[in-house]
C-alpha cells in the first residue's frame, strides 16, 4: 500500500504506468534474449557478417555488399566511403535456431550491437561491451589474428564476456582454417576449440563439419538460405573424428558426471555434451570456434545456432552493480519487478526521428511515457516515445523490459554513460568511464553565420562521445576539439560538415598537452580601480596543491569570519577555471591540482562579482607560478608486432622516440616478436610509415593512451617554444 500512497503525489501518465506495470506481460522471456557484438579487427568481415546475421534473421531482407555502400548496419554516409564501421547502433531482430537435433529450438530474440574495429574508437568498444552480454569474435581466415584483434579481445576479457570466434574469409586466396586457430590458441586463448572444420579452402571450399552433430553442413540457394545436413565426405571423417575427440574431452573436463562417463567409454548424448558446453562459454572456460566465409554465403547460420545455444541470456551473466545516494552498493537485478534501471549508452542521430538516445536496461520495465532520473544531472525526463531498431525500420513499442536495448526518442540532456533510472529509486550504474583525449586541433567556421551553427553541432557531437572535447582559448578566442586520433578527430569534423551543414577551416593536430603544478603554494590576486565614478574591489588569497594525476581538479571554500561574503566565492571559482583552461607553462590547460579560498577582503559598495573574478584568475596564475608548474605530455601504450630479424632497428627506433620498452615476447610459430613499449604521443607521427620501412611492410602496431607525464625539461623547453 505504502508504493501506492506516495504514487499519489506523482502526475497521473507515471501513477497509471505503475499500475500497468504488473499487468502487462513480457513480450519475451529474458531467457531467450540475447545481448550481442560482433569484434572484429577492421576488414576481418565484421560488417558483411553483421549484415548476414540481419539477412538470415529475415529482418534484412536483400543482401547488401560492402563495396555496393549499400550496408544495413553503416549508417553513416563516410562510414560507407572509408569503409569502416563506427558508430555502435543496436539492432533488435529474431533468430530460431538450424540445427536437426531435436534441441531447443525456440525462437530467441537477439540484440545486435555494432561495435567499432578501429582503435581510434576504443571508446565505442569499450561502451559496447559494457552493455553486452556476449560477443561473436570474427578473424580473416588468411591473416588469423591480428593487432587490433589482441586489443578488442582483452577490453572482452576486461569486462568477461563470453565469447564464441568465427574464422571467417575461408574462400580467399591464402586462408588456413588451421593456421588462424593456431593462432587464437598462441596469442589469444589457450581454451579456444574447434567446433567445426571447413571442407576445402579457397574455391574448394564447399561447406562445414559440425563437429558436435557430426554432420556435413552445406549452405545451398542464392544466398546460401538453404542449409542442407548431409554424412561427412569420407576424406574427412578421420580427421572429424580426431577433432571431434579433442572437443568431447575439452568439454567434459568442466563436468565431473560427464568425464567420468567418458573415461568409461560411454557416449555422452550431444544435448549434454551442449549444456555443459554452455555453461564452460558462459563462465569464460571455453571459446567455440566456427568457420566460414560471410561473402560467399556459408557458415553465418550455425554462428546464429551457437549464439542461441552458447551465449549467455541477461540472466547467466553477473548482475549489474550500482551505487544508491548514500554510495552503497546496489544489485540491478534481471528482473522486471525490480525498479527501472538502464545504462544510455549511445546517443546517436537518426535521419528520420532525430535524436536517439540507446539503452539498456538492467532491471524493471519501462513504459513510454513515464518519467526517468537521470542520476547525473539529477533532472526527470519523459520518456515520450521508445523505439526499437530493426535492420531496415523503426519499430515504436510501448515498454521495455529487462535486460532489453532499446532507443528513446528527444531526450534532451541524457548523454552517453549517463544512468536512467525510476525517481523513486536513484541508483547509478558503473559507468563507462572515457579515456583523457590526447590529439587537439584548432577550428573555425568559414563563414560567421557558421559560428553559432558551429558550436551546436559540436556540443551534439560531444554529448554523443565522452571522449570528444571542445574548450575556448580565452586569449584568442579559438575553438579547440580535442579526441582519441587524427582518425576520430577528422570523422568528427567530417560529421559536422556532412550532418551540420557546418564548414570549417582545422588547423594541424597537435598532442595534447596539459599542464600541473608540482608543490604547494599560495598567492593573493587583486583587481582593485578607486579612482573616479564606481570603483571595483577584488581581493583573494588562495593556496595551491598538487594532486595525483587523473585527479582533475577540486575547490575549496576555507573562508572564515566572512573575509569575503558568500556571493563572491563562486565567481572566484569562475576565475580560477577560466584562469586554469591557460596555464602558466605554455598555455595548456592546468589540471590534477587542489585549490584553496582561505583570505581575502571586500568593499561594501565597490566589489562585484567581476572584481572578485578578476582576482580569483590573477591569484591562480600567480600561485602556479611559484608551485613550479611541468608540462605533461600523453603516453601511449604501444605494442608492435615484428618479424624477429627487424628486432634491433624497431627497438633502436622506439628509444629514437623516448619510448621505453617495458616487455618483449616471441611468437614462437609465426618468428614474430612483440614489443610493448610506452611511447609519448608526440613521437609518434608518422610511425606507421617508419614502421613499414623498418621491417620491409611487415611490422604492425596498436596504440592507445596510457598516462599523463611530466615532459622532460628539453623537450619541454622546444614545446614552449614552439607555442612561441
Ligand atoms: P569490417 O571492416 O570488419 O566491417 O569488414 P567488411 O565486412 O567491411 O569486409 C571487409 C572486406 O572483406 C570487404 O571487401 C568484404 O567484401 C570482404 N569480405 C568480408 N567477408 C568476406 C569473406 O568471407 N570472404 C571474402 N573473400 N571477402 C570477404
Amino acid at each position: 500500500m505504502l508504493a501506492i500512497v506516495s504514487d499519489l503525489a506523482k502526475p497521473a501518465a507515471l501513477f497509471l504506468n505503475h499500475l500497468n506495470k504488473s499487468i502487462m506481460a513480457r513480450e519475451y522471456p529474458i531467457e531467450k534474449v540475447r545481448n550481442i557484438g560482433v569484434i572484429a579487427h577492421i576488414d576481418a568481415g565484421k560488417t558483411t557478417v553483421s549484415e548476414r546475421i540481419l539477412f538470415y534473421t529475415g529482418v534484412s531482407h536483400k543482401i547488401g555488399e560492402v563495396h555496393e555502400g549499400d550496408t544495413v548496419m553503416d549508417w553513416m554516409e563516410q562510414e560507407r566511403e572509408r569503409g569502416i564501421t563506427i558508430t555502435a547502433a543496436a539492432t533488435t531482430t529474431f533468430w530460431t535456431p538450424t540445427s536437426a537435433h531435436g534441441d531447443a529450438k525456440e525462437k530467441i530474440k537477439i540484440n545486435l550491437i555494432d561495435t567499432p574495429g578501429h582503435i581510434d574508437f576504443t571508446i565505442e568498444v569499450k561502451r559496447s561491451m559494457r552493455v553486452l552480454d556476449g560477443a561473436v569474435v570474427v578473424f580473416d581466415g588468411v591473416a588469423g589474428v591480428e593487432p587490433q584483434s589482441e586489443t578488442n579481445w582483452r577490453y572482452a576479457d576486461d569486462y568477461n564476456v563470453p565469447r564464441i570466434c568465427f574464422i571467417n574469409k575461408l574462400d580467399r586466396l591464402g586462408a588456413s582454417f588451421e593456421r588462424s586457430y593456431q593462432s587464437i590458441l598462441e596469442r589469444l586463448t589457450p581454451n579456444a576449440v574447434k567446433m567445426q572444420i571447413p571442407d576445402g579452402h579457397e574455391d574448394k571450399f564447399t561447406g562445414v563439419v559440425d563437429l558436435l552433430e557430426m554432420e556435413f553442413v552445406q549452405f545451398e540457394g542464392a544466398k546460401g538460405e538453404k542449409i542442407v545436413r548431409g554424412e561427412i565426405p569420407a576424406e574427412l571423417k578421420a580427421e572429424a573424428d580426431k577433432e571431434r575427440a579433442i572437443l568431447v574431452e575439452k568439454i567434459v573436463e568442466n563436468d565431473d558426471e560427464a568425464m567420468s562417463q567418458y573415461l568409461e567409454g560411454k557416449e555422452i548424448a550431444v544435448e549434454k555434451l551442449k549444456s555443459i558446453l554452455r555453461s564452460a562459454v558462459i563462465a569464460g572456460k571455453i571459446y567455440p570456434v566456427f568457420c566460414g566465409s560471410a561473402l560467399k554465403n556459408k557458415g553465418v547460420q550455425l554462428v546464429l545456432d551457437a549464439v542461441a545455444y552458447y551465449l549467455p541470456s541477461p540472466l547467466d551473466v553477473p548482475p549489474t552493480i550500482g551505487k544508491d545516494e548514500k554510495g552503497e552498493d546496489v544489485i540491478a537485478e534481471p528482473s522486471d519487478t525490480a525498479p527501472f534501471r538502464a545504462l544510455a549508452f549511445k546517443v546517436a542521430t537518426d535521419p528520420y526521428v532525430g535524436q536517439l538516445t540507446f539503452f539498456r536496461v538492467y532491471s524493471g520495465m519501462l513504459q513510454a511515457g513515464s518519467y526517468v532520473l537521470n542520476t547525473r544531472t539529477g533532472q526527470q525526463e519523459r520518456i515520450g516515445r521508445i523505439v526499437r531498431l530493426h535492420a531496415n525500420e523503426r519499430e515504436e513499442i510501448k515498454e521495455i523490459d529487462a535486460g532489453g536495448i532499446a532507443a528513446a526518442v528527444g531526450l534532451k540532456s541524457t548523454k552517453t554513460g549517463d544512468t536512467l533510472c525510476d525517481p523513486d529509486h536513484p541508483v547509478t550504474l558503473l559507468g563507462i568511464i572515457a579515456p583523457e583525449p590526447v590529439i587537439s586541433l584548432r577550428i573555425e567556421p568559414k563563414t560567421k553565420a557558421d559560428q553559432e551553427k558551429m558550436g551546436m553541432a559540436l556540443r551534439k557531437l560531444s554529448d554523443e562521445d565522452p571522449t570528444f572535447r571542445i574548450r575556448t582559448d580565452i586569449e584568442t578566442g579559438e575553438t579547440i576539439i580535442s579526441g582519441m586520433g587524427e582518425l576520430h578527430l577528422d570523422v568528427l569534423v567530417d560529421r559536422m560538415r556532412r550532418e551540420f551543414a557546418v564548414e570549417a577551416n582545422v588547423g594541424r593536430p597537435q598532442v595534447a598537452y596539459k599542464e600541473t603544478i608540482t608543490q604547494e603554494a599560495q598567492a593573493e590576486g587583486k583587481y582593485i580601480k578607486q579612482s573616479g565614478g564606481r570603483g571595483q574591489y577584488g581581493h583573494v588569497w588562495l593556496k595551491v596543491e598538487p594532486m595525483e594525476r587523473g585527479a582533475g581538479y577540486e575547490f575549496v571554500d576555507a573562508i572564515k569570519g566572512g573575509s569575503i561574503p558568500d556571493e563572491f566565492v563562486k565567481p572566484t571559482e569562475k576565475g580560477v577555471q577560466e584562469a586554469m583552461e591557460r596555464g602558466v607553462v605554455a598555455g595548456f590547460p592546468l589540471v590534477d591540482m587542489k585549490v584553496t579560498l582561505y583570505d581575502g577582503s571586500y568593499h561594501e559598495v565597490d566589489s562585484s562579482e567581476i572584481a572578485f573574478k578578476m582576482a580569483g584568475s590573477t591569484a591562480l596564475q600567480e600561485a602556479s607560478k611559484r608551485a613550479k608548474p611541468v608540462l605533461l605530455e600523453p603516453i601511449m601504450k604501444v605494442e608492435v608486432i615484428i618479424p624477429e630479424k627487424s628486432m634491433g632497428e624497431t627497438t633502436g627506433d622506439i628509444a629514437g622516440r623516448r619510448g621505453q620498452i617495458i616487455n618483449i615476447v616471441d611468437r614462437a610459430t609465426l618468428s614474430l616478436k612483440v614489443i610493448d613499449a610506452r611511447v609519448p604521443l608526440s613521437s609518434m607521427f608518422g610511425y606507421s610509415t617508419s614502421l613499414r620501412s623498418l621491417t620491409e611492410g611487415r611490422g604492425n602496431y596498436t596504440m592507445e593512451f596510457d598516462h599523463y607525464e611530466p615532459v622532460p625539461a628539453n623537450v619541454a623547453q622546444q614545446i614552449v617554444e614552439g607555442k612561441k
